[in-house]
């Protein structure tokens, strides 16, 4: 079976589908078809946001929006003028999906579950009569003449005037991208947390700080935000944000790398010295393990505390100056040593992928082979958590649609 298309769409992931229906919309009466390779299409949609799809995020101003993103941003900035959660919001919103945002500005369908993202994308392929074409894995695309024609497992070939890929993270799709002389950028994990095995702080899992500071040693890269203590080591948004801004260069040290701890975030060292002079004098008889202060939990009191040798029953009075600055240390750049990485709730994401100074950001086309598109992952773009991935793939998705022709 041959057959020719408008637009062919590599992936039924996020990036396909906005890209399939925006295009459709568009341009009635195109002919264009999505190939996915697995039975279900919207995979990553079903298990994203622990189940919720976290679809973008409430952060309105372009500027800051951009730093959440360690590559991509530059190449963002003028399509995000265009297409940002805004426009996301009111997509969906005329489709009759209502977004909700939570305190921390991730943003959910309001009934909580992924289904309702992906039953409104398969209502509106249908009602566009865009066709889904599941279990074809592509295998190999080239151009010839002025269509693109696509080689699927089974030998089958289709043809069309325009081809968008949105395979997400595919290795035999990168491959085939390099064979049309694109440059690829090597693909590293990005979005894990930190092991630091037998550290004793691992023996405190759970504990949770609202504002943590962590920086990078021998390295400028830093990164702040609620942190979490887990039985392998550190997580939470703090360590999110750097695994991902420093992405490639832990990649290159091999996971194995040094960080210092600010568990009070912006509290500078000095600041915690004179507050813990005042306990001294507020509370001389009291005892220093008892009484954490910022509040800070007991539990994690005591084991900065234990770290500083103070004796259980030792009162602050009995505290001089060298305990002062040892627990106002630990508590502002504590040291660890990390030694891997862990994935985390499954949700990964990859660093690398094609090369931004080949692709024209007005339309998310090649600049070296017309007809060709990209969105998605696929593109060497990638975000903090918090609804941002999905942002740049709804973004990238809308300009292809305003740019096919
Ligand atoms: C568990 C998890 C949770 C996540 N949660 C969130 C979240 O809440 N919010 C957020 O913003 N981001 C989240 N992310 C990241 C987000 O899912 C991705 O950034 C996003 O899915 C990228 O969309 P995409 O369409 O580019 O790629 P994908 O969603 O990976 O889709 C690509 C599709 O292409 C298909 N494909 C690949 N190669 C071929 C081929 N050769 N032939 C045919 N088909 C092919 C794949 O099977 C796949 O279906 C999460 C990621 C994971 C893993």
């Amino acid at each position: 079976m041959n057959k020719k298309f408008d637009l062919l769409i590599i992936g039924g992931g996020a990036a396909g589908f906005f890209t399939a229906i925006n295009t459709a919309v568009k341009n009635p009466g195109f002919k264009i078809a999505i190939i996915e390779k697995n039975r279900e299409v919207l995979q990553k949609v079903k298990v994203s946001g622990g189940g919720r799809c976290n679809v973008t995020h409430s952060c309105f101003e372009v500027k800051k929006l951009l730093e959440n993103y360690p590559r991509g941003n530059f190449f963002l900035q003028e399509p995000f003028q265009n297409f940002n959660p805004r426009h996301t919001i009111s997509w969906f919103r005329e489709r009759g999906v209502k977004i909700k945002t939570e305190q921390d500005g991730r943003m959910f369908p309001d009934t909580d579950s992924s289904q309702t993202i992906i039953d409104c994308f398969i209502a509106e392929v249908k009602r566009l009569k865009i066709e889904v074409i599941t279990q074809k894995r592509v295998e190999k695309f080239s151009q010839q003449n002025d269509l693109w024609r696509l080689d699927m497992q089974d030998n089958e070939s289709l043809f069309a005037r325009n081809l968008a890929i949105t395979s997400g993270s595919d290795k035999r799709i990168w491959d085939s991208l390099a064979e049309l002389n694109l440059d690829i950028v090597p693909p590293v994990p990005s979005l894990f947390t930190f092991n630091i095995p037998q550290h004793p702080v691992t023996a405190l899992p759970g504990i949770s700080f609202p504002h943590m500071a962590v920086q990078l040693q021998d390295s400028t890269l830093q990164s702040e935000g609620p942190g979490l203590i887990t039985h392998w080591g550190l997580s939470g948004p703090a360590i999110l944000k750097l695994s991902a801004k420093a992405a490639i260069e832990l990649n290159q040290r091999d996971y194995k790398f040094k960080i210092k701890v600010n568990w009070l975030g912006k509290i500078s060292k000095d600041k915690v010295m004179e507050e813990l002079r005042a306990m001294i004098n507020s509370f001389p008889k009291k005892n220093v393990n008892a009484h954490p202060p910022f509040e800070l939990t007991q539990r994690f009191w005591k084991f900065i505390c234990d770290q500083a040798e103070i004796k259980e029953f030792q009162k602050f009075a009995e505290t001089g100056k060298k305990h002062i600055a040892v627990l106002a240390g630990l508590l502002t750049e504590m040291e660890f040593e990390v030694n891997g990485k862990s994935t985390f709730k499954e949700e990964f994401v990859t660093a690398g992928g094609i090369d931004l100074e080949q692709v024209d950001n007005k339309s998310f086309a090649s600049k070296k082979h017309t007809g060709l598109y990209f969105a998605g992952e696929v593109l060497n773009i990638d975000a903090v958590t918090g609804g941002f991935n999905f942002q740049a793939a709804w973004t990238g998705g809308w300009h292809i649609a305003q740019s096919v022709v």
